[in-house]
């Protein structure tokens, strides 16, 4: 038997040691310790973690890599930058949107990224960067899965044309439903829009992702009407609520009643620590709150919840870098969740749990799944997100498709090691 690719010695997120991964036409075909075969190209993962691709399952595509143009976000406030968005929008063209994607997605691509929720804005008439990301998405889906959602930016009631344009990008084979109902002018408008959006999607069949109170303002409570909604229409299991950072400030009793309602409902949670913890509070002078949801509450329930990165280099954040390991070791920090348990899930809430909230098919480290993958500078998930460890290699259906040098540092200090690994650095093992 030969293989196209053979890892040996590989540790897998779940404590798996000394694994050997096998594949075949584009497949994992095993994985056990000790497979002795002939492999088109053999990697020696010398120990180190094998983990599926990172997903990222909140982004916007359409605006990365805009940082500057046409000016900067002074006031770093949600607000100012889709104000700015809206400055930058009708100077758009259809080639320069496609040009970042693409870049941007070189850079997700090195970075272990393999599976892209994004948002695109729909209330341009010219529905330029729906048609520019669909172009992408084609373009990029040998390497990169690509997801659209259709996102009524300056709200789906608020901005004049943005009903009849969210239809038009569905119909042109934008994947999932967006909203966004603390934008709307009212709280009515707002809970108002929620239903409107899971009519069509239950109407259509479709998921549905709202940016949903993203606002320190306690009274922002359109995710009840979500999760109601999604009861009563069905959608249980394919709603998600993005941000949730209103929650972060509400009432412990209202929570208390709202969190079984998420769950009973089937509404998972996607939360953006790097952006959240950087626009929320701007209006509070001191104490100031951090602005993330309640994500230990929401996993203690059962609710899924995961990571999404939301930005990079855009009007509203100006650094970033595909880097969902950033992310993780952010919402450690942020929220905060520092037990070892915790750690080793933010891994997965950049890994296998927004994989099942975008449905992807075939992911994950089975016999039988698609064989992509990442190898790590790193020895289990914990030391992942602490070292924001190197990607060494990255597998797309078997083949290589990045790879980066390992990261060590030579020391010029009399009577201490020629070599650093930061790497070496883990605890022992049985401590972690
Ligand atoms: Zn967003």
């Amino acid at each position: 038997m030969t293989f196209d690719l053979l890892v040996k010695n590989a540790t897998l997120p779940d404590g798996r040691t000394g694994q050997d991964i096998a594949v075949t036409g584009g497949r994992i075909a095993a994985i056990e310790p000790g497979i002795a075969a002939e492999a088109g190209r053999v990697i020696d993962a010398g120990g180190l973690l094998v983990a599926p691709p990172f997903v990222d399952c909140h982004f916007h595509m359409d605006a990365t890599l805009s940082l500057g143009l046409p000016r900067l976000n002074q006031s770093g406030t949600l607000l100012e930058g889709i104000a700015l968005w809206g400055e930058l929008k009708p100077l758009l063209t259809h080639e320069e949107v496609i040009e970042r994607a693409l870049r941007y997605c070189d850079l997700a691509v090195s970075q272990g990224l393999l599976a892209v929720r994004s948002h695109v804005d729909v209330c341009d008439d010219r529905l330029l960067a729906v048609e520019a990301l669909l172009e992408a998405k084609a373009k990029v889906k040998p390497y990169l899965d690509l997801q659209l959602v259709a996102f009524p930016q300056d709200g789906y009631f608020r901005a004049p044309t943005a009903a009849r344009n969210l239809d038009r990008a569905l119909d042109m084979g934008v994947d999932v439903v967006g909203g966004i109902p603390h934008f709307e002018r009212t709280m009515a408008d707002g809970a108002a829009s929620v239903t409107a959006l899971c009519e069509i999607a239950a109407k259509r069949g479709l998921m549905i992702d709202l940016h949903c109170d993203e606002s320190d303002d306690p009274m922002s409570r359109h995710i009840e009407t979500l999760a109601a909604e999604t009861q009563r229409l069905g959608l249980g299991g394919r709603a998600v609520g993005s941000h949730l950072t209103s929650m972060h400030s509400m009432d412990n009793y209202y929570v208390s009643k709202l969190l079984p309602l998420m769950r009973e409902a089937g509404v998972a949670a996607i939360a953006n620590p790097l952006i959240n913890i950087t626009l929320q509070g701007r209006h509070d002078t001191y104490p100031r709150r951090r602005g993330l949801t309640r994500i230990p509450e929401m996993r203690a329930l059962g609710i899924p919840v995961a990571f999404g990165q939301d930005c990079t280099m855009d009007p509203w954040y100006g650094l970033g870098g595909a880097d969902m390991l950033d992310v993780a070791h952010m919402g450690v920090h942020a929220v905060p969740m520092t037990s070892r348990e915790a750690i080793r899930w933010a891994f997965e809430a950049v890994t296998t749990v927004p994989a099942a909230i975008l449905g992807l098919e075939g992911y994950g480290l089975a016999a039988g799944c698609n064989a992509d993958f990442v190898l790590l500078q790193a020895a289990d998930p914990i030391e992942a997100v602490r070292l924001r460890a190197t990607r060494l290699a990255v597998v797309r259906r078997g083949r290589v498709i990045a790879e980066t040098a390992p990261r060590h540092a030579r020391l010029t200090l009399d009577g201490r090691p020629a070599l650093v690994d930061p790497a070496a650095y883990r605890p022992p093992v049985g401590k972690n």
